[in-house]
């Protein structure tokens, strides 16, 4: 049901999904004529070895297609995964909703250090709630530019420009656990973005709930796509 997508906050979803360990193994073994039914051990050791070999394509004949909501800044970084197929809801056709992002006291952070090699301390509390006050009132107040701009008749496109990359978006992607791995690989690493790891982290688990012993294999692999 549509409503049910209209969080106030961002979610991941798996809308649906062709994924499973023993596709690997036969994407593999039909170079050989060969098919299997179950997964027994030798197939969990194809499945490690294809891994640690770095033989890829066994682990493209899956797909996995999730309902993601996430604020702007979040997706910029998310659709610059080339593998995959992405569409988006569109600010030009449809009103955007009131709803924005606001980082959580714990996550208002500060940035010190040279570009490749920054870390990112904590702020104190007092300065975690003026920085969170701000970015919200920013958010208020952009909002009330934009629904003055479409009164006044300005089209959904242009109106928009006001709008903060804090705005939630939602989209559909549809990936295969090779690019997936990738996608993991980078965002749930400590250098990732702090928010956009928190989403990964989620497309890691409905990972693992659908190919296990392909996850396991990824872990032991370092984590580190074929
Ligand atoms: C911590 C971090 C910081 C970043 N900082 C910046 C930044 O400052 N500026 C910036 O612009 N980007 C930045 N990025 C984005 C980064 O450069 C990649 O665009 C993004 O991580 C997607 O990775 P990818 O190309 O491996 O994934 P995908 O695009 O999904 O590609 C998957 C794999 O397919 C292959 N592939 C895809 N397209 C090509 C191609 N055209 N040619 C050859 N092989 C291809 C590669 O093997 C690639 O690893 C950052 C990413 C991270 C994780």
């Amino acid at each position: 049901v549509e409503d049910d997508f209209n969080f106030a906050s961002g979610f991941v979803i798996l809308d649906s999904s062709m994924a499973d360990d023993l596709s690997v193994v036969n994407s593999a073994r039909v170079s050989f004529a060969k098919r299997s039914e179950t997964l027994d051990q030798a197939a969990i050791g194809l499945i490690n070895f294809l891994m640690r070999e770095r033989h890829g394509t066994p682990f493209e004949h899956n797909s996995f297609r999730f309902h993601i909501k996430c604020p702007i800044f979040v997706a910029r970084e998310w659709f610059r995964h080339r593998i995959g197929s992405f569409n988006e809801f569109s600010a030009r056709y449809s009103e955007v909703p009131n709803e924005f992002f606001s980082p959580l006291l714990e996550d208002v952070r500060k940035q010190t250090g040279k570009p490749g090699s920054y870390t990112f301390e904590k702020m104190n509390l007092s300065d975690a709630e003026k920085a969170k006050k701000i970015i919200e009132e920013n958010n208020t107040s952009a909002y009330e530019s934009y629904l003055e701009l479409l009164e006044m008749g300005v089209a959904k496109e242009l109106a928009r420009s006001v709008l903060p990359v804090s705005m939630y978006t939602q989209f559909y992607w549809t990936v295969n656990a090779r690019a997936l791995m990738n996608f993991l690989s980078l965002r749930t690493a400590e250098s990732a973005q702090v928010d956009i790891r928190k989403y990964a982290k989620d497309v890691e688990r409905i990972f693992e709930s659908q190919m296990p012993i392909t996850h396991e294999a990824w872990i032991k692999n370092g984590r580190i796509a074929p």
